[in-house]
């Protein structure tokens, strides 16, 4: 079986956010961190001490979310056997968050999908075709109101596992952010993966232009979208995939209802907002319920900006955001459908 990990989108996305760096007082760095590259720019005075502190702040997040380090939080909630681990602050509020979003998604993002997307080869890269018999024995582990959270106390049934991959590198960039924030930067772009963390506006005074990848031909850019203070987070079948022997396309995001990998004609979903970590969640649940029911779900929560781009080329975005979006192709914008 074929394995994919296009990194040319992301590359995309951390030259675009980059803009020119014609402003001299700035300080970058580039880490590889929760499974992907990260780059991270800062503008201002304190730029080098306040960029330590952000990174400084990503790897801690990383030691304490991992599936792979067995002393992180996560590994020490999985091995806890149907008891109880004792967590970090901010992992408790990431679990709390994440089931906050279970509910209002209807399960569509759903932290307890571990063992399914483990058995279908996304965090192993052993990759196989999962049968129903297996499938269904898998799923009687799943379901995110099973998860406890008291203080700092999180307790999961005996052969429940979490894992924090829909999450954590938006949560990861709201809490950098906040650190830059109250380091007194006013002007950040922070590229982790396919989530942008962006901080105040450009050292210039215009906004930061980030680049969405064309889930159709990842190496291109489909659109860029204007933001101040924003996160823009995608979640997409480009991102992680293989091919069966079956030839069928099976990507990383894993529909908790059936525990099958998404395939319902969506190619990607962007969500933009001011929460990180929210943005993160929403993404990957919008992917899951597809078009009709995301498209649903953003008319009730105005809060939010999604472009949403399907399997057949079609763009759908919201109203708030469509004038101020440049396409690469003109004609991909006056056919886009508008959610108002
Ligand atoms: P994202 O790229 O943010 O959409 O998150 C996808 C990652 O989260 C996958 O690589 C899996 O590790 C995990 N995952 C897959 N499906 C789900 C789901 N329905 N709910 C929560 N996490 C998921
Ligand atoms: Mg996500």
């Amino acid at each position: 079986m074929k394995r994919f990990l296009p990194m040319v989108g992301i590359i995309i996305l951390s030259l675009l956010c980059g803009c020119g760096n014609t402003d001299e007082n700035y300080s970058e760095k580039e880490l590889f961190a929760m499974d992907t590259y990260m780059k991270l720019t800062v503008y201002g005075d304190n730029s080098e001490a306040a960029l330590d502190l952000a990174s400084e702040k990503i790897s801690e997040l990383e030691k304490l979310f991992s599936i792979t380090i067995d002393s992180s939080d996560i590994s020490r909630i999985n091995c806890s056997g149907g008891g109880s681990a004792e967590v970090d602050n901010q992992t408790s509020e990431l679990i709390s968050r994440s089931k906050q979003f279970s509910e209002r998604t209807y399960g569509a993002v759903d932290i307890t999908v571990y063992p399914l997307v483990r058995e279908w080869g996304f965090t192993t890269g052993k990759y196989s075709v999962l049968g129903p018999e297996k499938i269904n024995g898998l799923l009687k582990f799943t379901g995110w109101e099973s998860i406890s959270v008291s203080g700092n106390t999180v307790t999961v049934p005996e052969g429940f596992e979490l894992e924090l991959g829909a999450a954590a590198k938006g949560y990861a960039g709201e809490k950098a952010a906040d650190i830059l924030r109250d380091m007194g930067i006013s002007s950040a772009i922070l590229s982790l993966g396919g989530n942008i963390q962006a901080v105040g506006e450009k050292p210039d005074g215009s906004p930061w232009r980030v680049a969405v990848t064309n889930p159709l031909s990842p190496s291109e850019i489909i659109c860029t979208v204007s933001v101040r203070d924003k996160a823009v987070v995608t979640s997409g079948n480009y991102q992680r995939f293989f091919i069966g022997e079956d030839g069928r396309k099976y990507c990383h995001i894993i529909d908790p209802k059936t525990g099958f990998p998404v395939d319902n004609g969506l190619a990607s979903v962007t969500v933009i907002g001011d929460s990180g970590t929210d943005c993160d969640l929403l993404s990957t649940a919008l992917f899951v319920m597809g078009e009709d029911e995301a498209v649903r779900f953003i008319k009730e929560n105005s809060d939010f900006d999604m472009i949403l781009i399907t399997e057949d080329g079609r763009v759908v975005i919201t109203e708030n955001i469509f004038s101020d979006t440049v396409f690469s192709d003109i004609e991909l914008k006056n056919k886009a459908e508008v959610i108002k």
